[in-house]
C-alpha cells in the first residue's frame, strides 16, 4: 500500500529536529524505520511530518561515562552489537536481546531508541532494559527528563515520552553480576511470544540479588518484583527456580492470548524462560 502524504524533513542537528517536535501538530520521528514505515503503509498512523534523525550523528554512541554504560538512541543493533562495553557482566542481556531481534538487514536499520520509544509489547530491548534498570533520558527543547525504565513502558505502543520530546539516550549501571536474555520466538514473524531478560549478581553461591522483565505476554514489558524478593539472599539451585519460576505466570495482569498462543502457554512460558535466562545470568 502507498503512504498517506506527509511534510518530511532531515535536520542536520537535533536543535533544529527539537524545534520541529515542539512545533505542535502530528510529528514522527523516524529513525530506522523498521517500524514506523509498516506502521505509515497500513496506515495505522497519518502524521502531519515525519522527522528524519538519521542526518545527527551525534546521536549515534556507545560509550561508558562515569561508571555508566551510555547509548545513543540513533544506535543500531548492529552498532550496539559491535560494542566492546556490552560483551560481558549484566550488559550481556542487553547484548543477547539485540542479537535476538529480526535479521541481519532489521538489526543493520533498527535502532535501540526506535525499540524503546515504540514500545511494541513483544519488543525484546524493552525487557532488557527493565532488567538493567536503564536510565532512559528524554530531550525536548526545555532540556533533558530522566525517566526510570519501569516508569517508561505505559502500555501498547504507549510510553511516558511526550509528543515535544524525543528518547536521547538510554543508560544503565556497570553493576557487578551477569545478565541473560531468553527468547521464545514466534516462528513466523521471529518477535517473542515470551523474552525473558535477567541480571543476577551472586555472593558465592548465594543470589545477592536478581531484576527479571518478561516480554511478549502483555500489553506492555514487566519487571517480575516479587520473584526477585524471593529470590533474593537465597541458594541457587534447580529447585528453587523451577518453585520460584514457576509462579511467574501469576504476575501478568491480563496475558496475552492469540492466533500465536494461549495466555495460558504464556504465562507457563514466562516461567521457564525467566528460569533459564537466570540460569545463565547467574553463570
Ligand atoms: C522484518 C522485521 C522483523 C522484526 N523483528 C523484531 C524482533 O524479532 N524483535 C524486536 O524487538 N523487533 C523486531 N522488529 C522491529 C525492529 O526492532 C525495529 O527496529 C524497532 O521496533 C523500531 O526501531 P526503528 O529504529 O526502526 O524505529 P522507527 O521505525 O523509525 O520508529 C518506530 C517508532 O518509534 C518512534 N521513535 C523512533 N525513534 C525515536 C526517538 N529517538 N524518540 C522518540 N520516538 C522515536 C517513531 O516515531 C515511531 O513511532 C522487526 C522489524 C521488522 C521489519
Amino acid at each position: 500500500m502507498l503512504l498517506a502524504e506527509f511534510d518530511y524533513a532531515a535536520p542536520e542537528s537535533l536543535d533544529e529536529a527539537l524545534a520541529l517536535l515542539g512545533g505542535g501538530g502530528n510529528v514522527r520521528i523516524l529513525a530506522g524505520g523498521q517500524s514506523l514505515l509498516p506502521t505509515l503503509k497500513l496506515r495505522l498512523d497519518r502524521p502531519d511530518l515525519v522527522v528524519d534523525l538519521r542526518k545527527i550523528s551525534e546521536l549515534s554512541y556507545v560509550r561508558e561515562e562515569n561508571g555508566e554504560i551510555a547509548i545513543g538512541t540513533l544506535t543500531t543493533y548492529a552498532e550496539l552489537l559491535a560494542s566492546d562495553f556490552i560483551e560481558s557482566g549484566v550488559a550481556r542481556c542487553l547484548a543477547e536481546a539485540a542479537a535476538s531481534v529480526g535479521d541481519l538487514q532489521v538489526r543493520n536499520l533498527g535502532t535501540i531508541g526506535g525499540s524503546l520509544s515504540h514500545a511494541d509489547p513483544a519488543a525484546d530491548i524493552p525487557a532488557a532494559a527493565l532488567a538493567l534498570d536503564c536510565t532512559l533520558v528524554a530531550r525536548s527543547e526545555e532540556g533533558d527528563r530522566t525517566i526510570g525504565a519501569t516508569d517508561f513502558f505505559h502500555g501498547l505502543w504507549t510510553t511516558a515520552l511526550l509528543p515535544s520530546e524525543m528518547l536521547r539516550e538510554v543508560r544503565f549501571r556497570k553493576a557487578n553480576g551477569g545478565g541473560a536474555y531468553e527468547k521464545l520466538r514466534q516462528a513466523a514473524s521471529g518477535f517473542a511470544l515470551v523474552g525473558a531478560a535477567a541480571v543476577v549478581e551472586m555472593d558465592g553461591d548465594t543470589i545477592a540479588g536478581a531484576r527479571v522483565a518478561l516480554t511478549g505476554v502483555g500489553s506492555a514489558p514487566l519487571r517480575l518484583h516479587a520473584l526477585e524478593e524471593r529470590l533474593a539472599g537465597e541458594t541457587l539451585g534447580e529447585e528453587l527456580l523451577r518453585d520460584v519460576c514457576g509462579d511467574a505466570g501469576e504476575a501478568i495482569e491480563s496475558p496475552l492470548s492469540d492466533i500465536h498462543a494461549s495466555a495460558e502457554y504464556r504465562a507457563a512460558m514466562a516461567g521457564v524462560t525467566a528460569r533459564r535466562a537466570i540460569l545463565r545470568a547467574a553463570g
